[in-house]
């Protein structure tokens, strides 16, 4: 059976907890490997080490450490083949999909290339007599990442390369569920000059986050995850001293006004909504077509597309439109929420429960399910069910669709088809969540954006990637200054203007 480790001090080195979790194939229900899962002792050990690797790698300046990214960029480029299929492997979504997965986080490390310009500060010459007043920004320490199994690239490229570029040493904690592509992107990262111990990757579970959440040296946590671990996660964090960014579940909603473009609507539905079988923070969950024949024609349109999905394993080639959910827990899970939808009444109008895959038989498929007439009342509704379910809540005004939206607890993305500009406008001005679609059915923003919802879906005042990423990873500290020859006043008791 294969051994997964860690990524300490520039190497693959063993656990030595004697723990360690199964890491499945999705598609065929097999273990394929073991993870080890850190100790407190070993976790303790990388931070230890990276600090120490922290204090030359702060002090390169930060053109140096963009030219590590630089070469990233490259190596990530050559590697891109290579990295999706072990992604794919251990999540199991498709081939094209995992690919844009590395593709998202390989544009935040293009991003950290310019590092240097969101870190050079800010000066004021003469500020008051031979008085010069300047900021800067200084790296913070040791950050660390917590990340989920849904972008096993791109979250931790999202984390890894904003800490780096600033001049960090980071500890990343990807999900034990698929950890092979994090250690391959820390070997790539080692070939790509950066210093032995500045990155150290270190699987595991509760324990080594407790570890990272309880240890004086970490300076900072950026989580990515499911609300209440999220929850967790920052209250701790913040109660040891930390400064904590956590970005929790969704429930996003897509508004299809009467005037909107409904083949348009129904095929970005389809994406949005069963794309790497509905694990996504951004996918679509909740469709809420606005009047009676709006729904109607909207629902006549979404059953034959979801009815021709294919569903395979990521091996089958490019014609399949979504793979296996992660776990046998997962489909359990999905399958659970769907019949609490149906025993609450709403109508399953694609039921994907019998779904088989022949030779599959063990994997974790889930087929395509469809409800209309769900209402929020449900749990199928309130709760996030991360899989290929799309609910249908019909509403009679765009004021009382505007609110399922704004009154729902998560507030990651939300869309809106129509062609009517004053009502997109007063949707993106009006409803709290973080990210708006206008005829986008998946409105993730790029590199130079920062990225992060609202409500219970985000938790700390500073978004991922995009210039909030180099303020989240970095602190600010201001001088004023004064040489000998200035000085022309005796001591000063009271705050004054300086003029
Ligand atoms: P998860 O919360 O189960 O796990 C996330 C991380 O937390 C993993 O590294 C895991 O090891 C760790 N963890 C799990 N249980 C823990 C515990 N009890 N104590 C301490 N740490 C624990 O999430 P997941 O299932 O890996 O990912 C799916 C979730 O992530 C969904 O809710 C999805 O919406 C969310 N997500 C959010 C965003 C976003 O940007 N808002 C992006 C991607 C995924």
């Amino acid at each position: 059976m294969k051994e997964i480790g860690h990524w300490i001090n520039g190497k693959l080195v063993k656990g030595t907890s004697g723990r360690t979790a199964d890491v499945f194939n999705p598609a065929t229900g097999e273990v394929q490997a073991r993870v080890a899962l850190a100790s407190k002792a070993e976790l303790d050990g990388a931070v230890a080490d990276a600090a120490r690797a922290q204090v030359a790698w702060g002090a390169t300046n930060p053109q140096k450490r963009g030219r590590v990214m630089m070469e990233m960029v490259r190596l990530i480029n050559r590697d891109m083949d290579k990295l999706a299929a072990a992604l794919s492997a251990e999540h199991g979504k498709t081939f094209p999909d995992a690919k844009g997965d590395v593709q998202r986080g390989l544009e935040v490390i293009e991003y950290c290339i310019g590092a240097a310009q969101m870190l050079k500060g800010e000066f004021t010459d003469s500020a008051g007599p031979g008085i010069d007043m300047y900021s800067m920004r200084q790296p913070l320490g040791v950050a660390a990442g917590i990340t989920p199994f849904n972008f096993p690239a791109m979250i931790p490229l999202w984390k890894m390369g904003p800490a780096l570029s600033a001049g960090n040493a980071f500890i990343l904690k990807p999900s034990e569920r698929d950890p092979s592509v994090p250690l391959m992107l820390a070997e790539l990262f080692k070939e790509a000059g950066l210093p032995d111990g500045v990155l150290q990757v270190v699987n595991g579970d509760k324990d080594a986050v407790d570890a990272i959440l309880d240890n004086e040296t970490v300076q900072a946590i950026g989580f990515v995850g499911s609300t209440p671990i999220a929850q967790y996660i920052y209250s701790r964090g913040c109660a040891n001293g930390k400064r904590v960014q956590c970005f929790g579940g969704a429930k996003n909603h897509m508004i299809i006004m009467p005037d909107a473009d409904l083949d348009q609507a129904a095929d970005a539905l389809v994406g949005a909504g069963y794309g790497a079988a509905g694990e996504r923070c951004m996918a679509i969950s909740v469709a809420v077509p606005v009047g009676e024949a709006t729904a109607n024609e909207l629902v006549k349109r979404l059953v034959p597309r979801i009815e021709k999905l294919k569903v395979g394993p990521w091996t089958a080639g490019n014609d399949v439109d979504y793979g296996p959910v992660v776990t046998a827990a997962a489909k359990a899970n999905i399958l659970r929420l769907v019949e609490s939808g149906v025993a609450a009444g709403a109508k399953l109008v694609v039921d994907g429960r019998d779904f088989k895959l022949q030779g599959y038989e063990d994997g974790f498929f889930v087929g395509p399910h469809l409800f209309d007439h769900v209402t929020a009342d449900m749990e199928i509704y309130r709760k996030e069910i991360f899989g290929p379910v799309l609910s249908v809540v019909r509403s009679n005004t765009y004021e009382e669709a505007l609110k399922l939206a704004m009154d729902h607890e998560y507030g990651n993305g939300t869309a809106i088809f129509t062609r009517d500009g004053d009502t997109a406008r007063d949707f993106a001005n009006r409803v709290n969540v973080g990210m708006i679609g206008i005829n986008v059915p998946i409105p993730v923003p790029l590199a130079y954006h920062t990225f992060g919802g609202w409500k219970k879906s985000s938790f700390g005042d500073l978004n991922q990637h995009g210039p909030d990423a180099f303020r989240f990873y970095t602190r600010t500290k201001t001088i004023t200054s004064r040489w000998p020859s200035g000085i022309k006043e005796g001591s000063a008791f009271n705050f004054k203007a300086m003029d």
